[in-house]
């Protein structure tokens, strides 16, 4: 979607601090850390929402989940622990409509 501000970070028109990239996804620290880890990972492809995947998006979902869990690895706190978040829509208050999945860690965090 040539408006949406995480697919030009995607195409590079927008610069972003990345981490990890491959054909179907990738990652970047978030440019307002809520924590020491402070990572999105997001699907190359638009998708706006979790709410807008579709079943035939389930193995992209996973695999966006496993790069979650990959860059906690090389990140260094899996050990110590981390959050993972989605935020949908309005109400969960969605501040950038493509799907992404927040990576936080690297302290103890609030409940
Ligand atoms: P959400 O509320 O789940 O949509 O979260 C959007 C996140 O994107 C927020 O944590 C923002 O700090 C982050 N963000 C917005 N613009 C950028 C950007 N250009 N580079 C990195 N992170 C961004």
């Amino acid at each position: 979607m040539s408006d949406c501000l995480f697919c030009k970070i995607i195409t590079g028109d927008i610069p972003a601090n990345k981490v990890y990239e491959d054909a179907d996804c990738l990652a970047f620290r978030d440019i307002h850390p809520k924590a020491p880890t402070h990572v999105l990972v997001i699907p190359k492809k638009h998708i706006t929402s979790l709410a807008h995947a579709h079943t035939e998006d389930a193995q992209l979902l996973g695999i966006l989940l496993d790069r979650v869990r990959q860059i906690a690895e090389s990140e260094g706190i899996a050990q110590s622990g981390y959050r993972v978040i989605i935020n949908s829509g309005d109400d969960g208050r969605q501040e950038v409509p493509h799907l992404h999945l927040h990576l936080i860690g690297g302290k103890k965090l609030g409940v």
